[in-house]
């Protein structure tokens, strides 16, 4: 049983990825759809506050925290830096399993 996926801003139904734009905002990652991202977001992004999470740039984005996460084993760079990037890989894959993965491309 696929369960729906709401818009947080419009409150429709999402129906499939390409649509689908997860932002991190409030503490919580959020469902909207593109055009409703744009419309209303996009502006609020003092409040809101951050880049879509998934899409390239979300997936660009996780890909280098990947990589700098390493960086504080290998140098004196603090382990703040480990935290922080790990954080990002992590809330892109629980952008993908909770949300991405239910939507058909
Ligand atoms: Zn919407």
């Amino acid at each position: 049983m696929k369960k729906e996926m709401h818009c947080e801003s419009c409150l429709m139904p999402i129906k499939t990825r390409d649509d689908l734009i997860t932002v991190w905002a409030f503490f919580k990652v959020r469902p909207y759809h593109r055009s409703c991202y744009e419309n209303s977001l996009k502006g609020a992004a003092l409040f809101v506050g951050n880049q879509p999470i998934n899409g390239f740039s979300g997936n660009f984005t996780a890909f280098v925290a990947f990589i700098l996460a390493w960086i504080p084993l290998f140098t004196d760079v603090t382990w703040g830096l480990t935290v922080v990037c790990v954080f990002i890989v992590l809330m892109r894959l629980y952008s993908f399993i909770r949300f991405e993965k239910k939507l058909s491309l």
